[in-house]
């Protein structure tokens, strides 16, 4: 019988976090698998990938604004909040950004 050449999946781990903390700043992450070339991680930009949506919260009141793609519309919502409650001055952006994995050779 052939010794078992697969890594543990601590290793695994281990790598995966590794190369997941050299590649934060890219979009583009890459991982090596057994016989099978190269996991890629990478935004979804497929014509049938869900969007790219905005949203905005008053970090004040918690109050939210509609999920949207363009982002002039959730900031129009941001400026209205504040015109009607003048004391809420911060703001949190929630960006949804559909991604993939995939095999390259
Ligand atoms: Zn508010």
């Amino acid at each position: 019988m052939a010794p078992d050449r697969r890594p543990l999946l601590s290793s695994l781990l281990r790598q995966a976090n590794a190369i997941s903390d050299r590649n934060r700043r890219h979009t583009l992450g890459g991982y090596p698998v057994l016989g099978r070339s190269l996991l890629v991680s990478e935004p979804n930009r497929a014509a049938d990938a869900p969007p790219l949506t905005h949203r905005m919260r008053c970090d004040t009141c918690g109050q939210r604004s509609a999920r949207c793609v363009e982002f002039g519309r959730v900031q129009d919502w941001q400026l209205r909040h504040a015109a009607a409650h003048p004391t809420h001055h911060t703001y949190t952006e929630t960006l949804t950004r559909p991604w993939l994995v995939a095999f390259r050779g």
